[in-house]
């Protein structure tokens, strides 16, 4: 039997003592005729006794890689839902349409039919208020039609047309002032000032404040 040199076509198992088809036999460079000593069958049986008595540590190993594949992949979205998040708020503006507010900045449908519309997009009014609605504004060129607002006022509003809290009222209580950016502009000059009592430059904001400390002052004298 042929069992070295170029024309060999079978080999025998050290492990098993059977004589099989080369093809039995995976490939090996570092042996002298280029294939393994053991054959598949042993091959395998190996790889499995070695899984059984080891299973717990593979086990162990299996499930840390796993968790820090996971961590990364979370870690990749997140840092993709933030640079959407970051791309829609350059274009709609990081500040609330309504109350002049920077933080907790929502994107909201002008014409209140926001839910409707990420039902149509997406099939669930509830479930793509975030990374889905984001990447569509992206996607399609930031429509128009869309602006921000903050959580406060885009919950005041629901699906009403605007959002009905008074804040003037609110500011002269708290008296806050928040920049208008140009962006926000439109959307005041459309729905008017006095109704939302948007500030449109500090200098009016500081104004108001200085009048309703004066009356103030006055009603304590
Ligand atoms: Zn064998
Ligand atoms: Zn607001
Ligand atoms: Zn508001």
């Amino acid at each position: 039997m042929a069992d070295h040199g170029p024309f060999q076509t079978a080999k025998r198992c050290r492990k098993c003592d059977e004589v099989k088809p080369l093809a039995e036999f995976t490939r090996d460079r570092d042996k002298p005729d280029g294939r393994r000593n053991e054959c598949r069958d042993c091959k395998h049986a190996a790889a499995k006794l070695h899984r059984d008595t080891n299973r717990d540590v593979i086990n162990a190993k299996t499930a840390r890689w796993r968790k820090a594949h996971l961590d990364r992949s979370r870690g990749d979205a997140m840092r993709n839902y933030e640079r959407t998040r970051q791309a829609v708020l350059d274009h709609y503006g990081r500040q609330c349409a309504c109350c002049g507010s920077t933080t907790r900045l929502h994107i909201d449908h002008v014409n209140g039919d926001g839910g409707v519309h990420r039902e149509e997009l997406f099939g669930d009014s509830g479930g793509g208020g975030g990374g889905a609605f984001y990447r569509w504004l992206v996607g399609n060129g930031f429509p128009a039609g869309f602006q921000t607002l903050c959580e406060r006022c885009n919950r005041s509003k629901g699906r009403g047309e605007r959002c009905v809290i008074d804040h003037d009222r609110v500011r002269v209580a708290g008296v806050r002032y928040a920049p208008q950016t140009s962006r926000s502009k439109p959307w005041v000059a459309r729905f008017g000032r006095t109704h939302l009592g948007l500030f449109r430059t500090a200098e009016e904001a500081i104004a108001a404040r200085r009048e309703a400390e004066l009356r103030d002052a006055r009603k304590a004298a």
